[in-house]
């Protein structure tokens, strides 16, 4: 097969089919069916290899995109996924995940008038597809170091600074407090985005590449941070940012409401096996539930609400569609698996019954202002115009903000405004922190963000971290 220049004329783009929405709505399973290699080669024949490719630009971890597309292509797996993985450390979570839309596909120049090139969904054809025939990544010619560097935080910062460090012969090793890798990537995002045995088989993968994991150890509690110090060459923080935000609004406490991120890993907990108690695990079966925010997050909570039964969701938003912060895409898969949308609501407080439970959520109407200096419209609540949705759960998915380590000020880390450590890329070694000895990246650096961004900055702290033990 060759490219042909004109294929986006004769061929619009396709998205991978959907599965059926009765299976969809009771199961825990990725909706998109795979490409195949026919349809990849269809597909990836629309890029027009227009020279100035802005989709490597917008894509945060600038892969080699239209060089991979054409691979693809060609059937040519895998080279194309020895070139993939020069750039990204999880192209097949990446693929999966991104919110392509605003990133690598958004910038497309066919996205104008002829549909971008269905490029996250090649990408996570190309990984899964090269697992598949056995491909494994090489690290034959990979000169070992004597050098030794403490991970801490086993999300996709984490993976990505190790994978990069084992590939430069400096041995990694990874603590998380988790049971399993992934960080947000297994007890955050749901199965139904991605499965977790996608995380499961690049654990094997990472752990044939000589990468140690110590999982269920706490740094700070199971293993002292000085330790670390004292025990290795240098020493990489991924921790994330996992300080709920609130609402500020009464009975938020009350039993019946829930924040966003416990409820999703209690549903994960119970996927992967790893539930301590029955109590731990939050059942919205035959629940009225009402999710409270309109990013990504609520999107998870809804869709995992009605695969667990919950009788009605309800996700109620203060702006109005067209300010959701939420992809489009997440949007338009809630509202086909039966999540109600109520557009420019605002919380005032849970309502309780007799026995102090959750009963319903009293909102106020809003409309929205004129934009403010930074284009953002905010809502303003109208007078009189209380209502209360019924509900027996309440879940906030408001957002995230840091957690600062308590051991992080001892050690001379210093956190900027925010609380998020100060780990500039612009400096001698990149992401490194206040202290010399210590690199950071992630969304413990940047606040609450993407996957691939994470990836972006434990790559190049791990390249900081080599320049600074001069390997
Ligand atoms: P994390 O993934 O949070 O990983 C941090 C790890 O550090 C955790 O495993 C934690 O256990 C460990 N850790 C923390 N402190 C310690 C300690 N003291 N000792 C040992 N281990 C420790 N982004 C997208 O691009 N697409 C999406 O679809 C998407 N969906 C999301 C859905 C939800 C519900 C959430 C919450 C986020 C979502 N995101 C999404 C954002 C994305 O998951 C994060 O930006 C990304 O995971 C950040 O990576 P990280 O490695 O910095 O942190
Ligand atoms: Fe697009 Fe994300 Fe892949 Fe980059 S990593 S090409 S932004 S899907």
């Amino acid at each position: 097969m060759s490219q042909n220049v004109f294929q986006f004329v004769d061929v619009q783009r396709v998205d991978p089919p959907k599965k059926p929405l009765k299976i969809r709505k009771i199961q825990f399973v990725e909706i998109y069916e795979p490409f195949n290699q026919s349809q990849v080669g269809m597909q990836a024949d629309r890029c027009l290899d227009c020279g100035n490719p802005y989709c490597e630009w917008k894509c945060p971890v600038h892969n080699y995109i239209p060089n991979w597309l054409k691979l693809a292509n060609e059937g040519r797996i895998l080279e194309a996924v020895e070139l993939s993985h020069q750039t990204n450390s999880l192209p097949e979570v990446c693929g999966r995940v991104c919110p392509q839309d605003r990133l690598c596909e958004g910038a497309c120049t066919l996205n104008d008038r002829f549909g971008a090139v269905t490029i996250g969904n090649i990408e996570k054809y190309i990984t899964d597809k090269a697992f598949e025939m056995g491909w494994r990544p090489d690290l034959s010619n990979v000169i070992k170091t004597d050098k030794r560097v403490a991970v801490i935080g086993a999300g996709p910062a984490g993976l990505a600074c190790a994978d990069v460090l084992a590939r430069g012969g400096v041995s990694a090793v990874v603590f998380d407090k988790y049971p399993e890798i992934g960080g947000l990537l297994t007890f955050g995002i749901p199965s139904f985005k991605l499965e977790k045995e996608v995380m499961q088989r690049r654990r094997e993968i990472f752990e044939a590449m000589g990468i140690e994991f110590r999982l269920e150890t706490e740094v700070g509690k199971d293993v002292s941070f000085a330790d670390l110090l004292g025990e290795f060459d240098a020493v990489f923080l991924g921790v994330g940012t996992y300080k709920y935000m609130k609402g500020g609004f009464t009975n938020e406490e009350a039993p019946g409401v829930y924040d966003a991120l416990p409820y999703l890993i209690s549903n994960a907990n119970r996927l992967l096996g790893f539930e301590k108690a029955q109590a731990d695990y939050i059942d919205f079966a035959g629940k009225q539930v009402v999710v409270l925010g309109g990013g990504d997050t609520a999107m998870d909570c809804v869709r995992t609400a009605i695969r667990q039964g919950a009788d009605k969701v309800i996700c109620a938003y203060r702006r109005d569609a067209e300010n959701m912060p939420g992809s489009k895409r997440e949007v338009q898969n809630a509202r086909e698996e039966g999540v109600e949308f109520m557009f420019n609501l605002q919380p005032v407080g849970v309502e309780l019954d007799a026995h102090g439970r959750t009963c319903g959520i009293k909102v106020v109407s809003t409309e929205l202002s004129a934009p403010d200096a930074n284009g953002r419209r905010n809502p303003v609540v109208i007078a009189g115009s209380e209502q209360v949705l019924a509900a027996d759960a309440v879940v906030m998915a408001f957002g995230f903000q840091p957690n600062p380590q308590p051991w992080m000020s001892e050690f001379g880390i210093e956190l900027d405004s925010r609380e998020r450590i100060r780990a500039p890329e612009q400096s001698d070694f990149a992401f490194q922190t206040t202290n010399p000895k210590v690199f950071a990246g992630g969304d413990a650096v940047r606040g609450s963000d993407l996957v691939v961004t994470a990836i972006y900055e434990g790559r190049k702290a791990a390249e900081g971290i080599m320049e600074y033990l001069a390997v």
